[in-house]
């Protein structure tokens, strides 16, 4: 009954608790290398969209660029002194801007910064132009997929390491002008010559420090070269995670990483520290499961012995009772003949009252501990003297079972506080055990002995003992050990319970030393310090 309702919770907690956690568990452990390739996954994508965005502001930037010169071929398309009052507010106004040209066929207008040091190529013009028609020449090929491009408004301009001089490198961004009534073949081209350092501090840069919170380091490699031309960090180090080539112009790189770690070493501690949350989790959920489950085993074993306990009471209250009762009536009938069987009788109602008053008074002394209403009186008084009476007053039951009991008693115990009813009934208890669960042997010592500040009182049996795994148990209120001839006797599982509630009071201790087989020594332990007078 009580394992099968145990089995019943055991099972409802595995099956609704047990069960799903632990195999999501079990799925995470397996799936760690797979929940750290998808946290690097995002925080790969995360890399690749930051790289995506500056590329794309790039573009954004020329394309701005790319409309203002279209603008002004369609608002002054024949008048070249305008055009070159347009270019020149037009370069002044970006900073990356060192030069612009409007080319139609053999004829160009361009602009430059004012600098003191120009390069040579745009100081003279003979250097310039040769330089020009060569590129404008070798690119031909490559203008007209572009121009049919610029018909659906997408222009990718042709980008050229134009020079490369004294700490100064110049991209020139090379690309056709679209207009909707321009004759075929007669193309107007433009281009922009790009300061690649200022390129990238004033418009790169600018938008890697928008995007990043500290968290990120970025670069800006020149490919040719391996030269870094724009770094975040002190020290160039740390290997980059991502690289990118820059759409507008492409010898140039992008490049970014996570500061001080790696995207694997972010996600392998992404995973460890969500497993081991995980597995924390758990752990306490099934200490708690453990812990509900001992509570449940406890009450359970409890109410069983409860049970035991008015079980067993009532059958030890009956057999005296109807013994009392069959004596008494044989009595009063006048049928018994001589006068020794008689005293005979008169003995076993004494016995067997006595008995009853015993088991009735632990039971009420039991009830009244546990309610905290019982109270001791301690008063000096001489342990073996009590001993003693004690016996002597339980003698004739012991003779009457056939128990031979001796008795040791130090005759120079000091007197000690104790209560000594309490005391009386504790022996009595220990005494009623040596009795019932002892079998051949039917030798009973008692002994008093003083051991430096303690008085111990020993009573030691040859009976059945007991096995030390329940050495502390037999201790335990309703607890009786599960064996055949324990189960064959009468008892409530009180009495070894009451007697250490008593050693408690008096500040002693009871001991056992038992085995199977071998008797037991039962030691009421009593301090002389704190009880003497
Ligand atoms: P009861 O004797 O009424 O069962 P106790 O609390 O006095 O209850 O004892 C608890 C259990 O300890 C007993 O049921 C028995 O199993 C064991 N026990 C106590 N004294 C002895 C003894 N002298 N020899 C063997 N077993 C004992």
């Amino acid at each position: 009954m009580k394992n099968s309702a145990l089995t019943k919770i055991i099972t409802v907690i595995i099956i609704s608790l047990l069960v799903p956690i632990l195999s999501y568990t079990i799925y995470q452990v397996v799936q760690t290398d797979k929940n750290e390739q998808l946290i690097y996954s995002i925080y790969d994508r995360q890399l690749d969209s930051i790289l995506f965005s500056v590329n794309q502001h790039c573009w954004d930037i020329f394309s701005t660029w790319s409309a203002e010169l279209a603008s002004i071929l369609s608002t002054y398309p024949d008048d070249e002194e305008r055009q070159k009052i347009q270019l020149q507010k037009y370069v002044q106004r970006n900073p990356a801007v060192l030069g612009a040209f409007l080319h139609f066929e053999n004829q160009e207008v361009n602009v430059f910064k004012e600098r003191t040091v120009l390069p040579e190529s745009f100081r003279s013009r003979e250097l310039f132009r040769q330089k020009l028609l060569m590129i404008i020449d070798s690119a031909k090929t490559q203008l007209a997929p572009i121009l049919r491009r610029a018909k659906e408004g997408y222009i990718k301009p042709l980008a050229y390491a134009w020079e490369k001089s004294g700490g100064q490198e110049i991209t020139l961004l090379l690309f056709p002008y679209f207009n909707e009534s321009q004759e075929s073949g007669r193309t107007w081209l433009m281009g922009i010559f790009i300061d690649n350092i200022e390129y990238i501090n004033d418009i790169v840069a600018r938008k890697f420090m928008a995007m990043n919170d500290g968290e990120l380091v970025f670069a800006v490699r020149e490919k040719d070269t391996g030269v870094l031309h724009y770094f975040t960090e002190e020290s160039n180090s740390e290997k980059f995670e991502k690289s990118e080539d820059l759409w507008i112009i492409p010898n140039l790189e992008i490049q970014i990483k996570v500061r001080g770690t790696t995207l694997n070493q972010i996600s392998q501690k992404r995973a460890r520290t969500n497993l081991t949350f995980l597995i924390v989790v758990n752990t306490v959920l099934l200490l708690g499961v453990f812990y509900v489950l001992r509570n449940v085993w406890h009450e359970m074993t409890l109410a069983r012995m409860k049970t035991d306990f008015v079980a067993n009471v009532s059958h030890e209250l009956r057999t005296p009772l109807a013994l009392i009762r069959m004596f008494a009536e044989t009595l009063e009938l006048g049928r018994v003949p001589s006068d020794e069987k008689k005293r005979a009788y008169y003995r076993s109602i004494v016995g067997e009252s006595s008995r009853l008053t015993q088991l009735i008074n632990n039971i009420l002394d039991f009830s009244k501990i546990e309610s905290h209403k019982k109270e001791y009186k301690l008063e000096p008084a001489d342990l073996s003297r009590l001993v003693r009476k004690t016996l002597e007053m339980y003698a004739f039951h012991l003779e009457q079972k056939g128990f031979q009991v001796s008795l040791d008693a130090d005759s120079d115990v000091p007197e000690i506080k104790i209560d000594t009813e309490a005391i009386k009934q504790s022996l009595v208890n220990l005494l009623d055990n040596a009795v019932k669960f002892s079998t051949e042997n039917k030798n009973i010592e008692v002994s008093v002995q003083r051991h430096d500040q303690k008085i111990i009182v020993s009573i030691h049996d040859h009976g059945i003992g007991i096995p030390e795994s329940e050495h502390k148990k037999i201790f335990e209120k309703f607890y009786r050990v599960e064996s055949s001839l324990v189960h064959n006797t009468k008892g409530s599982g009180l009495g070894l319970n009451l007697v250490k509630k008593i050693m408690d009071i008096h500040n002693g201790q009871i001991t056992v030393e038992s085995s199977p087989g071998k008797g037991s020594t039962f030691s009421l332990i009593f301090p002389i310090n704190t009880n003497g007078v």
